[in-house]
């Protein structure tokens, strides 16, 4: 996961390859509640783990749910209908998924058992709307308390007393707000239904439907049989009672899947994307998203479980759509439209107004932000084509499908974008929301535009820091980081475990070719032995530059180094990063302090460590090693001509990351702008 202030995607230019998807966040939610509440212990398969599935598992312990987890299974042991614990305060974060569904579940239960919970969550939780299940738990004769502003959370349900609920009345519920306010009674209501059936009459036309067909999909696995009439009237039969499954299987995410349906539509030119998971048979609502972008131009070919998606039409053809059906990946669509050659017309949204953020203003904004024409009402957005394309910086309002549609803006190239641009995603661990790796699985199988992958060469004499000082930067900008010395070091310990010496060129250029390395975050494997501690030895980095000097095993190293520039882009660390292996780098920093500067701190590094260390002596070796480095023929120390200098001596560590932060933001960052 991305967990960097921002990310910047470089122009992109085409996709091919295969994708799993994480597992539904709307399936997830309901079947951990379903079992949370049945009796008996449920296996669930492939459960969502993200931001909202965490918050409803941590409100389950918190009810006195026993949940167990090996490997992908989660065994998750229900309350058979009984509360467990009759006080708690739970915190939801954004997840209403879990806020209205527990809300109502937690509500007949207290009502009737006797119990107190309140249940919260982050500041826009707190703006989105509640009052109509309210209204209608409170027909039941369930005690509820707003106690922020009346019609949302944070709630108080229940009094601490028990009582009976008036479950004879038809219990009215607005449909027209949002479908959660249902799926949660028809969760809940099965709790109560002991004496009579409980019916459920929906006010003004019912919003989203696929949510509520998902609902009473997953009811009946838990053994519910709601009857009903169209999306109207549903009634619970009397003696309804959660029956565990078993064992259930939670389907990939079909809104996840519309960003890989419009990656294959945009730019599977030559093979197809694969998207494994979600087939064409998925009981998600969202699943639809396929027809739409079929609308568009996309070809689309699926099966039980898996979709393959290639480029159609092109340009893409502008549509209107009403989108209620797919509320959430519509505005993938919104994103398409850019590509189109027309304008397209997403109607009868206005739920987006109350979802994560007002989804029509922040969509409406950031469109904008690349240049777009974009037309905005209550309940309907319209995008025109993008001829003009602007780098954005892509504010996310803290909204996991913001970051994920807008990152298909990167693709600009495809539109003739002259010249192509670049797109920032701020906050980009906000899609940890429901797909946590989703910045890494597009990365997996998009391609760049040729030379677009940036590249930050960092450069300087031993000891100077630059090492760190990569690692901070590859860490602040989320990209790959090459420490090209730890090639050197590496090639020479494998010369020395083969027996090799170091001064026979040929053989230990033969050995650098064939090196079997492998970085894993601070580990370094080689040839399948953990080596971290070894090569960073000091006595490794002189064996290092006793190798280092032959042509042979620079060349060998060449081919090595370059494949490090992968998406989302690189930063290297080493002598010739900038002058001969990314001559092209986008910004070239050459790191300097005085030789005294870098012998104290080697000196400071030692010591820590519980090495003995002399200063003087340190220094004598430290010049002495500039002077090779310096004068040798094979890349002799010095900085690219088109390097900026930096001198360390006198700067913290975190202000030298800032320096060279705002250098990288004067070449390569978007304007920010709105
Ligand atoms: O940077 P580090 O101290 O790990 O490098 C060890 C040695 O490897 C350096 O002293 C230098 O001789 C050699 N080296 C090189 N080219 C690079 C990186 C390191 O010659 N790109």
């Amino acid at each position: 996961m991305f967990k960097t202030a921002f990310l910047d995607l470089p122009p992109l230019a085409a996709a091919a390859g295969s994708v799993r998807l994480p597992g539904s966040k709307s399936i997830s939610n309901r079947v951990l509640l379903l079992a949370g509440l049945a009796e008996g212990t449920t296996e669930v398969y492939d459960l969502l783990d993200s931001d909202d599935t965490r918050v409803m598992l941590a409100a389950l312990e918190q009810l006195g749910c026993t949940l167990e987890r090996s490997g992908s299974v989660l065994r998750v042991t229900g309350l058979g209908g009984r509360l467990k614990v009759t006080q708690a305060e739970l915190f939801l974060g954004n997840a209403g998924t879990a806020m209205r569904p527990l809300t109502a579940a937690l509500a007949v239960l207290a009502a009737t058992q006797g119990g107190r919970f309140r249940l919260s969550g982050v500041a826009r939780m707190h703006e989105r709307p509640i009052g109509d299940l309210v209204d209608a738990l409170r027909q039941l004769g369930c005690p509820v308390t707003e106690l922020g502003q009346p019609g949302f959370p944070p709630l108080q349900v229940g009094s601490g007393a028990a009582g009976a609920l008036d479950t004879a009345t038809p219990i009215r519920v607005r449909g027209d707000v949002s479908s959660q306010f249902l799926t949660a009674l028809l969760l809940a209501l099965p709790l109560v239904s002991q004496h009579h059936p409980v019916a459920i009459e929906v006010m003004g036309e019912l919003i989203s439907k696929p949510y509520i067909d998902i609902t009473l999909r997953l009811l009946e696995r838990f053994g519910i049989t709601v009857q009903r009439d169209g999306y109207q009237r549903f009634v619970i039969p009397q003696g309804s009672a959660y029956r565990t499954p078993g064992r259930i299987h939670v389907e990939g995410d079909a809104s996840s899947a519309s960003y890989f349906v419009a990656l294959g539509a945009l730019a599977a030119t030559e093979h197809p994307i694969r998207i494994e998971g979600v087939g064409l048979n998925a009981i998600q609502g969202d699943i639809r998203f396929v027809e739409a972008a079929q609308a568009m131009g996309a070809q689309v070919q699926g099966g039980d479980g898996w979709l393959e998606v290639r480029r159609g039409r092109w340009p893409l053809k502008g549509i209107t759509l009403d989108c209620n059906h797919i509320p959430d990946a519509a505005m993938t669509l919104g994103v398409m439209a850019l590509y189109a050659d027309s304008p397209t017309r997403l109607t009868n949204i206005a739920s987006w107004r109350v979802k994560e953020t007002d989804r029509i203003a922040a969509m409406a904004c950031e469109l904008r932000k690349l240049g777009a024409q974009v037309i905005e009402g209550p309940d309907f957005i319209e995008v025109a084509p993008l001829q003009h394309w602007q780098s954005a910086s892509i504010h996310t309002y803290d909204d996991h499908r913001m970051a994920m549609c807008l990152s298909l803006a990167a693709f600009n190239p495809l539109a003739g974008a002259q010249p192509s641009v670049s797109v920032r995603i701020e906050d980009p661990r906000c899609v940890a929301k429901t797909f946590p790796d989703y910045f890494e699985t597009l990365f997996s199988v998009v391609t760049a535009a040729p030379g677009a992958i940036p590249v930050l060469t960092v450069d300087g004499p031993t000891a100077s820091g630059k090492g760190t000082l990569a690692a901070e930067l590859a860490q602040a900008l989320g990209y790959h980081l090459l420490d090209s010395g730890a090639l050197y070091r590496a090639t020479a310990l494998a010369a020395l475990q083969g027996g090799v010496a170091l001064s026979d060129g040929p053989a230990v250029a033969g050995i650098a070719a064939t090196l079997d390395i492998r970085f894993e975050g601070e580990t370094v494997w080689l040839a399948g032995q953990d080596v971290s501690a070894a090569l960073r030895l000091e006595s490794t980095g002189g064996l290092a530059s006793q190798v280092s000097v032959h042509p042979g095993v620079r060349h060998a190293l060449h081919a090595l180094q370059l494949s490090f520039q992968r998406l989302p882009g690189l930063v290297a660390d080493g002598r010739d990063m900038g002058t001969v292996v990314f001559p092209q780098a986008d910004l070239k920093v050459f790191l300097t302090a005085s030789a005294e500067k870098r012998a104290e701190r080697r000196y400071k590094q030692l010591i820590a460590k519980g090495i003995s260390a002399n200063i003087d002596s340190l220094l004598l070796d430290l010049q002495a090693r500039d002077e090779r480095d310096k004068n040798r023929s094979a890349a002799p120390l010095k900085p690219a001509e088109d390097a900026l200098l930096l001198d360390n001596s006198d700067l913290s560590i975190d202000a030298s990351v800032e320096q060279v932060l705002s250098w990288w933001q004067q070449r390569k960052a978007p304007k920010v702008s709105g």
